[in-house]
């Protein structure tokens, strides 16, 4: 048996959400490896092996996963939204680079998924639909100060900023660090929306402003769109406001 890897973006929770071409390829994998909650969203099919593992050790996963694949399994690394956007996919590159040669000879395939944003920015309106960019919140990789350097930069040069790893139990302090960062620099009545399990059944969005942004209402399944002051709020009769970017902006 030839050995292939695959590394799977499952979307953002709801399996309409997950493209015809990761399942088929789940469903042609003969091993899973992946965090064990993200694991939990693939159907099981008998002779398939899970790999289940913690979410903290993503490059060990990798190396695991690719030494399944030499070893000639057709093996599928799960990923939630997109594989490529703070994800195992560049896990499973870094463990590429510093892993035996043999390694480079793999079939390897990234599948895309629906990242968060995008499928939060869906139930939004269209507030990606100018130029914006996506930050990690996360502090395990990279130092904090650099944390607030990107994203004052981003929010200086009128980026809407899609956050994520906003919040959870190893992270408590750091989104209410970075609202604080943001308040001299945007208006006080930029958008702010906190997106809580998009997607899945119990799927919460809370549409307020950077002053009444409070960090409290993110946890770890929670992307927080920071908005600028360009952008619109179509009030309906009923329901939330559509948001949006303008396409064009003035100097
Ligand atoms: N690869 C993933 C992101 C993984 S990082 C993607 O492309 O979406 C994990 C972070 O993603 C979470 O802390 C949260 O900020 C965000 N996230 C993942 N799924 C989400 C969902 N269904 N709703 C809102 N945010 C989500």
């Amino acid at each position: 048996m030839t050995g292939w890897l695959a590394v799977v973006g499952l979307g953002p929770g709801d399996a309409g959400l997950q493209t015809p071409q990761a399942a088929a390829v789940l469903a042609h994998a003969t091993d899973l490896v992946g965090y064990d909650t993200y694991l939990a969203r693939v159907p099981h099919r008998d002779g398939q092996a899970r790999h289940a593992s913690d979410n903290r050790v993503e490059v060990d996963r990798a190396r695991h996963a690719l030494t399944l694949a030499a070893a000639g399994a057709h093996v599928a690394v799960v990923s939630s939204g997109d594989p490529g956007v703070f994800a195992m996919a560049s896990a499973v590159f870094e463990a590429l680079e510093h892993g035996p040669d043999a390694w480079r000879a793999l079939d390897i395939q990234v599948i895309p998924g629906i990242s968060a944003m995008f499928a939060a920015a869906a139930r939004l309106g269209a507030p990606l639909g100018a130029d914006f960019c996506a930050i990690s919140l996360s502090d395990n990789l990279k130092p904090w100060p650099l944390v607030l350097r990107r994203l004052t930069a981003a929010a200086g040069a009128g980026f809407v900023i899609a956050l994520y790893n906003a919040a959870s139990r190893a992270r408590p302090w750091q989104l209410g660090a970075a609202l604080d960062a943001l308040r001299p620099l945007l208006p006080g009545d930029a958008p702010v929306v906190f997106a809580t399990a998009v997607s899945r059944a119990d799927e919460a969005l809370e549409i307020t402003t950077l002053a009444s942004a409070d960090p409290a209402w993110a946890d770890m399944r929670t992307l927080v769109l920071i908005g600028t002051a360009a952008m619109r709020r179509i009030e309906r009769p009923t329901g939330r406001p559509w948001l949006y970017a303008p396409r064009s902006v003035a100097s």
